[in-house]
């Protein structure tokens, strides 16, 4: 069974590069051809009681619903706090966790002597080192222990990543990671390690950035199943499969300053359709071609990681204008029926939709339909021509079809010179949807008498 989550800290909106991680888990679950299909977890991550709101949980439920991504079940940190009061208990009766005592300050000055030296700023384990009677001493002194976890330097931490391919980090290399505050709250690393065993997460898709935390990770999952944490059925299966994608760059560089405009609030505003969205960020930074795909189940089925490249991903809003453009093309009435003007049917969305960049323009070039329309003046052989239009119309299958070619044949005129007038006369203006598909919705009495003043 393939089960992902997404894991969001609400401390903020999410944006396009969350947007992606979302998509791309959301996928994972969707396309697994199982019996019983996959499960895509929201798990929110708010252990930073003092950073986390509310009401960024209620914008992420409701963005996750504009975009389509459903989820099967929810996940809350802060419910869970007893189980990673358990697991701290079992890794530390393991003795891979130790409490120290250094203040910020003098990690500080320890991670500045290091650099000045050209060495790695790696924690030093000086915590290690104390004897029992200086701990008490510490604590004597008022000062609550901060607790570490105890990488395992006996050998290299390795895994398959689904992206990068075989990795490898030597443990020695990294700072043993602090998992607990002094004031007993919890950091990211042992909580996310704890749900995903607890949660049975197959796959754990994310950013490139927390590369590093998978290593320390595999040795947080490796060193709770052999302290018995986990229940007997995830522990036949120790640990997830890992890939970390590459980020998102904007097409000038970093990202990071436009984000808080690149969220779905701000995407809607300019009439982005959730479904270019999807297209773009399903294959951006993959092999396989960007395409106005408005499936969500092609695109779905699609979704490989293999195809992903190493190099960051570029997200270019031109790109997203471009393929909202092409989405919308394809719409079907039933998806935007809610938001098109009054009386705008099922016929009109269908003569309009290839005219509009955006659906909130429908309502513009509906009003060609039910008019006023400003036509240009016209020269008097035009004008004798629109005379002789109103006089040729006739209602029948195809009243557009059959009035130009009357007027063809009666005129001799063809090309721009027979079609031009007509549609300034019938509409006011020199373009726009296809007229054989806009004046049945005109309608006979109103396109006779657009005509007749036209020529008047
Ligand atoms: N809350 C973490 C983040 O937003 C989750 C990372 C993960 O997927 O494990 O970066």
């Amino acid at each position: 069974m393939t089960t992902t989550r997404f894991a969001p800290s609400p401390t903020g909106r999410l944006h396009v590069g969350n947007i992606r991680t979302a998509l791309h888990n959301w996928m994972l679950a969707r396309q697994a051809k199982e019996p019983e299909r996959g499960t895509f977890i929201l798990r929110i991550d708010d252990t930073d009681a003092d950073r986390s709101r509310e009401e960024y949980v209620e914008a992420i439920r409701a963005d996750l619903t504009w975009l389509g991504l459903d989820w099967d079940r929810e996940e809350r940190q802060s419910a869970r706090l007893g189980r990673y009061e358990a697991a701290f208990d079992a890794l530390r009766a393991a003795g891979r966790i130790y409490p120290c005592y250094e203040s910020a300050q003098e990690l500080e000055v320890k991670r500045k002597i290091q650099l000045s030296r050209g060495l790695p700023p790696i924690y030093d384990r000086a915590a290690l080192k104390l004897t029992d009677a200086e701990r008490a001493a510490k604590e004597a002194e008022g000062i609550a222990p901060h607790w570490r976890f105890l990488l395992d330097h006996a050998e290299p931490i390795r895994w398959e990543d689904g992206i990068r391919g075989p990795q490898s980090f030597e443990p020695a290399q990294l700072s043993d990671p602090v998992i607990r505050r002094a004031d007993g709250s919890w950091l990211y690393m042992m909580p996310s390690a704890v749900d995903d065993i607890d949660m049975g997460v197959t796959q754990v898709l994310r950013g490139e950035d927390h590369v590093s935390n998978t290593a320390v990770q595999i040795q947080i999952f490796t060193a709770l199943h052999a302290a018995g944490f986990a229940a007997a059925e995830s522990a036949a299966k120790p640990l997830p499969a890992f890939a970390h994608e590459a980020l998102l760059v904007g097409r000038e560089g970093k990202l990071s300053k436009r984000l808080g405009s690149l969220g779905c609030d701000a995407f809607r505003e300019r009439g982005i359709e959730p479904e270019a969205i999807v297209a773009l960020l399903a294959r951006l930074g993959t092999s396989q071609p960007v395409e106005p795909i408005a499936d969500r189940a092609a695109l779905t089925a699609s979704f490989d990681l293999a195809s992903f490249g190493r190099a960051p991903a570029k997200f270019d809003e031109e790109d997203l204008e471009r393929l909202n453009a092409a989405i919308v093309h394809q719409l079907p009435y039933e998806a935007v029926a809610a938001r098109l003007p009054e009386g705008m049917d099922a016929a009109g969305w269908h003569a309009i939709r290839p005219n509009l960049a955006h659906v909130g323009e429908a309502a513009e070039w509906w009003r060609l339909v039910t008019g006023p329309i400003a036509p240009p003046p016209f020269a008097p052989e035009d004008r004798e021509f629109l005379a002789r239009a109103a006089e040729l119309l006739t209602w029948g299958e195809d009243p557009w079809g059959t009035l130009t070619a009357a007027l063809k044949e009666t005129t001799g005129r063809k090309g721009r010179a027979l079609f031009l007038p007509l549609r300034q006369a019938l509409t006011g203006m020199d373009h726009g949807p296809d007229m054989g598909e806009l004046l049945p919705l005109i309608g006979e009495t109103e396109a006779r008498a657009r005509l007749a003043h036209a020529a008047a």
